[in-house]
């Protein structure tokens, strides 16, 4: 089934007491404002994963922002999914545009980790999205298009049926610009079409799509309201327990 999920993406910010304090304020907040049938997460830095599993878990899932393609071994400075898997989250951010951009990663190394996720019973949050380049050069939907088939459409029907899309245009993405609703619903029916044509119907009607790129309290309603967004990836916003909790707020 289709959820309807605001996810925070608080990227390399906030120290661990700043983290655990802002964590707190959103869970007590999201308490009172959550629909029975919306799922609030956050994904924090490593560092604060176990912390704030244990303290909102019920409330809000946690999540990480990525995670290593191998199990275990001889890998310095890297985090296994089966290490974020043991501290309580159940999410994880998988092909992020700066992790795509600034750690070179590919979409092949992105299906590893997408398999990876999975194997660990947790949910792949997949993002995909174009540069400016790509949007003012007409090819983004054959940027999307790649994107998805390299990095998700390997899956099998019932794996595929386990992971949330996230559609991040790169130049929305902390710049202040949003898409517009129609040019944001304009790309979200163009993936579901690409995964009935992939998978079927039913199985495109089932994934969940969210939206991210600046997207704030003022304008989530607008785009929620798309008939093919299911939510968002919150970036910038996230950091205010008020704006993240309004967003919550904002599915009608
Ligand atoms: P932004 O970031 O909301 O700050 O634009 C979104 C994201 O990178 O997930």
């Amino acid at each position: 089934m289709r959820k309807k999920i605001v996810a925070g993406n608080w990227k390399m910010n906030l120290d661990y007491a700043s983290g655990i304090s802002l964590f707190s304020e959103i869970v007590n907040m999201v308490r009172d404002e959550k629909k029975g049938d919306q799922i609030a997460i956050i994904c924090s830095p490593y560092i604060h994963l176990n912390s704030l599993a244990k303290l909102g878990g019920e409330v809000v899932k946690i999540g990480a922002q990525n995670c290593h393609q191998n199990d275990s071994g001889a890998f310095t400075g890297e985090i296994s999914a089966g290490m974020i898997k043991s501290v309580g989250c159940e999410y994880v951010i998988i092909g992020h545009s700066e992790r795509r951009q600034y750690f070179a990663e590919s979409n092949e190394l992105l299906a590893e980790k997408t398999i990876k996720v999975l194997e660990n019973e947790l949910t792949p949050i997949f993002c995909i999205g174009e540069t400016l380049e790509e949007r003012n050069g007409n090819i983004y939907f054959e940027v999307l298009k790649a994107q998805l088939e390299q990095g998700v459409f390997g899956l099998s029907t019932a794996d595929f049926s386990k992971i949330v899309i996230a559609y991040e245009p790169v130049w929305a993405i902390g710049t202040g610009l949003t898409a517009s609703s129609e040019q944001a619903q304009e790309v979200h029916a163009f993936i579901r079409n690409e995964i009935a044509n992939k998978y079927t119907a039913e199985v495109a009607e089932n994934t969940t799509i969210l939206y991210g790129g600046s997207c704030n309290p003022k304008n989530a309603a607008e785009l929620f309201a798309q008939k093919d967004i299911d939510g968002g990836l919150i970036g910038g916003a996230s950091l205010k327990s008020r704006d993240f909790v309004d967003i919550v707020k904002a599915f009608n």
